[in-house]
């Protein structure tokens, strides 16, 4: 289990200094909305041929992405100066707890 405190003192891109940053901990950041553009993508060019890929694919629990335990953690980082954000991931972990310093 990781602890990640609430405030982090990060560089921001846009203030291009250290500042101190909110952090939230959003479970699906990433894959918030459905598909992503590449998927978009794929759907589209492969409209009127084949099966649509629903049968090519294999099982859900062979793939890589079924036999990982452990799952990348999105970080929602907030500048509390500027305002500008954006997500931070971090390493694998099992589990997350936020903490309060
Ligand atoms: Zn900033």
């Amino acid at each position: 289990m990781v602890k990640i405190p609430e405030t982090m003192f990060k560089y921001c891109p846009k203030c291009g200094k250290h500042k101190t940053m909110k952090v939230k901990h959003e479970k699906s950041a990433r894959r918030k909305g459905g598909m992503t553009a590449m998927a978009r993508r794929e759907k589209r060019t492969r409209r009127g041929y084949g099966n649509q890929g629903r049968f090519s694919k294999r099982p859900v629990t062979q793939t890589k992405m079924a036999s990982k335990t452990s799952k990348k953690v999105d970080l929602r980082m907030t500048c509390a100066d500027c305002g500008k954000k954006w997500v931070f991931s971090y390493p694998r972990t099992k589990r997350v707890e936020m903490v309060k310093k």
